[in-house]
C-alpha cells in the first residue's frame, strides 16, 4: 500500500510532535516563571525522578505510535466512506462546526470517565491502567504514559464518533489539540487554573490540574478528565478537592511555596 509510506510517516510526525511540543511547552513555561508565580502553585512536595520522566516518555512515545496506527485506519476509513471528514467550510456551515466540536469534547468527556472508572477495577487495573498510576507524581510527560491496552480504549473514542457523525477536518485537529493540552495541563504538576479560592464560581465546572494531580495521589476519586459534573453527579469527587483547591488559592495569593502546607 504506497499510502503507508506517504501518510503514515506523516500522522507519526504530528502525533510525536503534538506531545513533544505541548509537554515541552508547559514544561518550559513552569520553568521560566518558577520563582515568580508557579512555586507558589506546585501540588505535590514530592518531586518526580529522573527515572519517572524517562518511564512517562517512554511509554508517551509508545502510545502516540497506537494513536498514529488508528489515525491512519480512520484515515482510510474516510477515504473509503466508512467515515465523514469534510474539507469544504461550505458544506455545512460554521454552526453545524461549532456544534459538533463542542459536542464531541462533551461525549469524549463521559467516554473517558466511564472507561477510565471502569479499568479502575482490580481486574482491568493491571492490563490497561497501570503504567499511568506509576507517575505518583504526575509531570507534563505523564500525559500519554498509557499501557497499550489504554492506549487503544483512548484512541478508540475518535473513529467510534465520526462513525456516527460527520466532522470538518479542521474540528478533528481541534479536537485533538484540545485533548492533548488540557491532558498535559492535567499532569503539570502546578496548578495551572486561575484558582480563587472559590472553584465553584467561575471555573467550578472545568477541571483543575489539582484535581486529576489528587487522582494520582489517591486514585479512588477524581475520574474526570476535562468537566467536573460527571465527579460530582457520581458522588466520586475527591472529599478534600474544594478544599486543596482554596489551599492552593491562598498560598498563590500570598506567594508562599503551596508544597510547605502539603509535605
Ligand atoms: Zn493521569
Ligand atoms: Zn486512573
Amino acid at each position: 500500500m504506497s499510502e503507508f509510506s506517504t501518510v503514515f510517516p506523516i500522522i507519526v510526525s504530528v502525533e510525536i510532535g503534538r506531545y513533544l511540543v505541548t509537554a515541552a511547552l508547559v514544561s518550559l513555561i513552569v520553568w521560566a516563571f518558577w520563582s515568580v508565580y508557579f512555586n507558589a502553585r506546585k501540588i505535590q512536595a514530592r518531586a518526580a525522578g529522573a527515572s519517572d520522566y524517562r518511564r512517562e516518555i517512554f511509554t508517551s512515545l509508545r502510545t502516540t505510535l497506537v494513536f498514529s496506527s488508528t489515525g491512519f485506519g480512520t484515515y482510510l476509513a474516510a477515504k473509503s466512506g466508512w467515515l465523514t471528514v469534510y474539507q469544504d467550510f461550505a458544506v455545512r456551515g460554521w454552526s453545524y462546526f461549532a456544534l459538533t466540536l463542542l459536542a464531541m469534547i462533551v461525549a469524549h468527556d463521559a467516554y473517558f470517565y466511564w472507561t477510565h472508572r471502569a479499568m479502575h477495577r482490580p481486574r482491568l487495573f493491571r492490563l490497561f491502567h497501570r503504567t499511568h498510576h506509576k507517575s505518583k507524581t504526575p509531570t507534563p510527560w505523564s500525559a500519554y504514559a498509557f499501557d497499550v491496552p489504554e492506549a487503544i480504549v483512548m484512541v478508540a473514542f475518535v473513529p467510534l464518533w465520526l462513525a456516527f457523525v460527520p466532522m470538518h477536518d479542521l474540528a478533528v485537529f481541534t479536537f485533538v489539540t484540545w485533548q492533548i493540552l488540557r491532558n498535559v495541563m492535567g499532569h503539570a504538576g502546578v496548578e495551572l487554573s486561575p484558582v480563587s479560592g472559590r472553584p465553584s464560581q467561575l471555573f467550578g465546572w472545568l477541571n483543575t490540574t489539582t484535581h486529576h494531580d489528587l487522582h494520582h495521589q489517591d486514585s479512588r476519586s477524581n475520574f474526570g478528565l476535562y468537566f467536573s459534573w460527571w465527579d460530582r453527579a457520581m458522588g466520586t469527587e475527591h472529599p478534600d478537592y474544594q478544599a486543596r483547591v482554596a489551599d492552593v488559592a491562598k498560598c498563590a495569593r500570598l506567594a508562599e511555596p503551596y508544597e510547605a502546607g502539603n509535605a
